[in-house]
């Protein structure tokens, strides 16, 4: 063991207090130096709590007021959180999540990232509403915090390991279950984020994932491969008998729900249809809506071709995970959870992969080797442009499957090309001269939902504080049920607010976003009345979402946002092919102008 110990000398803004009294928080979070190999446990202040609740809310007060501004990502200042919330480890449904938050490496700008499984009960039985890593240990490490301590593992021969392995052995080494943690889990990195990839991944439960921003880089540069986390601690609930009573109402809705029942039959890749049907599903890097294959690749497809059965996160009665064991061919045998719509539409549509079988076995890869599928298909498919364009000299087409994986461990390695690519997507546009055809908001790629059909994606994409993100707003709901016509303009973002406002406040709980059908705005306050005991209305729940929102753009002002980072690439102006969808500028800069009136900022989209 490297050391652990108390060490109460850091220094922390006046935002701390000794006491907590609050129902739903444990009213203190942990923070850890990798460079000294100590800790110290802090209390928070009740007002930030009630200003921003907990989860995304309090990590991203704390990440304001912990990182220095303008760090590089990488640096050993650069913060990176882990939050749990005032519903986690309770019976609540959908309740069993964490999130991580962070200076991304991949964008520059705020990065938040967020994952199920059990693990997320794990982190919280540690007793802490967040847990602060900061500095970089000089040798590999496996964090080990527990409630009232913190050790530091030698991890020098899991270095290098792919994450499931990395996951299996730090529990098994330093799982301490039969000690009385009732909870015990790690949270793991893999060989890319240890080669500083910028889009890596931290996994749990082996096939969770907190997927987007590079967070797991972050991990890779402190040098940490795992953090096990154990405990026996439980939040008090301001009434127990009404969390007991809501549990019920919504485990007797979820039986007739149709929503609940198309997760639990089809997982996320129902949406293949969905969004071929709307020719809205990314193809062959971007250049059309449909892809002629498309039936191949879909929940149908996987169904009948594997074997798969439902799974869920804890305290989940949507079971959305795919456990899928590919049945025949090259494959057989291999076993995931997953895919899940994103990876298929990445690696099926961009790259023209028309076998379920073979995305499987890409997946399989990107998770052992600790990638994001979304980039990671983005980037080979860019890749496919650049030789077909001949601004490479590497050799590889659509539908290539053993080059995608080759190209793949190249990146993961950062060997030949791969280490180009391994920097991003806007370094490898920079690289390439291929500027125009890259598709990324502030270095993050978008996910599955082409924004020329579904215009409100456009402005989820160009406004996000994290990138091209599909799950702030998840608009591509609203956009595709009928809610509001897709290429409407006028009024989306205000809708578009009250979708974001919502789910930011989801992420305060932290709350899976499949669920937000059944959680509306009465019954967050319902939650929050019965978990904390604070009493919240619609327009009080509104107000937190908003100072959220504000507080982040700050941070992101702060790193040197401007308007132009708020914006489509090009590429996506430009008309699909064979149907002809277009969004054109003025179309997006009437939805921005909107977006930015509505939150209060100015037209530069700086607050007041
Ligand atoms: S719906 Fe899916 S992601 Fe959400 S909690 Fe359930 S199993 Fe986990």
């Amino acid at each position: 063991m490297l050391g652990g110990g108390f060490k109460p000398d850091l220094e922390l803004p006046a935002v701390f207090r000794e006491e907590a009294t609050m129902y739903g928080f444990y009213g203190r979070i942990l923070r850890i130096d990798l460079s000294e190999k100590s800790y110290e446990i802090k209390d928070v202040e009740e007002k930030i709590y009630d200003r921003y609740l907990g989860g995304k809310g309090l990590a991203s007060h704390l990440l304001f007021e912990l990182n220095p501004a303008g760090v590089d990502p990488l640096h050993p200042d650069n913060c990176l959180i882990f939050a749990t919330g005032p519903v986690t480890g309770s019976k609540v449904w959908g309740s069993c999540r964490y999130g991580v938050f962070t200076k991304s490496p991949q964008t520059g700008f705020y990065s938040e990232s967020y994952s199920g499984g059990k693990v997320p009960e794990a982190i919280d039985a540690t007793g802490y509403d967040a847990i602060v890593l900061h500095g970089e240990s000089s040798e590999p490490v496996v964090v080990d915090i527990r409630p009232d301590d913190v050790f530091f593992h030698e991890a020098g021969d899991l270095w290098g390991k792919e994450t499931y392995e990395t996951e299996k052995e730090a529990v098994k080494r330093f799982g301490q279950k039969d000690k009385g943690y009732h909870r015990v889990g790690a949270v793991v990195i893999g060989p890319a984020a240890e080669n500083l990839v910028r889009f890596s991944v931290i996994k749990n439960d082996l096939w969770r994932c907190a997927g987007r921003t590079g967070v797991g880089t972050v991990l890779g540069a402190k040098k940490v491969k795992a953090v096990v986390f154990q405990g026996d601690r439980k939040r008090s609930l301001a009434d127990e008998g009404a969390v007991g009573t809501l549990v019920k109402r919504f485990a007797a809705i979820s039986k007739e729900d149709p929503g609940v029942n198309a997760y639990k039959t089809m997982g996320t890749s129902q949406l293949v249809k969905v969004l071929n049907s709307a020719n809205a599903f990314p193809t062959r890097y971007w250049s059309k809506g449909k892809y002629e294959k498309w039936e191949s690749i879909s929940s149908d497809a996987l169904h009948s071709r594997c074997d798969v059965t439902p799974n869920a996160c804890l305290r989940c009665f949507m079971a959305c995970g795919r456990m899928t064991t590919v049945k025949e061919g090259r494959h057989a045998g291999l076993k995931l959870e997953g895919p899940e719509y994103e990876t298929i539409y990445a690696f099926g549509g961009l790259c023209e992969i028309d076998s379920i079988e073979e995305i499987i076995y890409l997946n399989d890869i990107c998770d052992r080797l600790g990638i994001d599928t979304i980039t990671a298909g983005n980037l080979c498919a860019f890749t496919i442009e650049a030789s077909k364009r001949g601004k490479i000299d590497y050799t590889i087409d659509y539908g290539e499957v053993d080059a995608i994986a080759g190209l793949l461990g190249q990146i993961a390695q950062r060997e030949g090309i791969g280490d180009v690519l391994a920097e991003g997507i806007k370094h490898a546009a920079r690289e390439w001269d291929l500027e125009d055809l890259a598709v990324h908001v502030k270095g993050m790629e978008p996910a599955g939902y082409d924004p020329r059909v579904l215009k409100g994606m456009g402005l989820a994409y160009a406004t996000s504080d994290r990138g091209a993100c599909h799950l702030r707003a998840t608009f591509y709901k609203p956009e595709l049920t009928g809610m509001i016509a897709p290429d409407q303009i006028e009024g989306k973002a205000e809708l578009f607010i009250d979708f974001e406002d919502r789910l930011t406040i989801f992420d305060t709980f932290v709350f899976c976003r499949f669920y937000r059908d059944l959680y509306t705005w009465d019954v967050l306050s319902e939650i929050l009345q019965a978990v904390t005991g604070i009493q919240n209305n619609e327009d009080d729940l509104r107000k937190r979402a908003a100072d959220i929102s504000t507080l982040i753009r700050r941070f992101n002002l702060r790193e040197g946002l401007t308007p132009e980072d708020d914006w489509l690439p090009k590429r996506l102006f430009q008309k699909m092919e064979k149907t002809g969808h277009v969004i054109r500028d003025e179309e997006l800069e009437y939805m921005r102008k909107d977006y930015y009136r509505l939150r209060g900022w100015n037209e530069l989209g700086i607050p007041d």
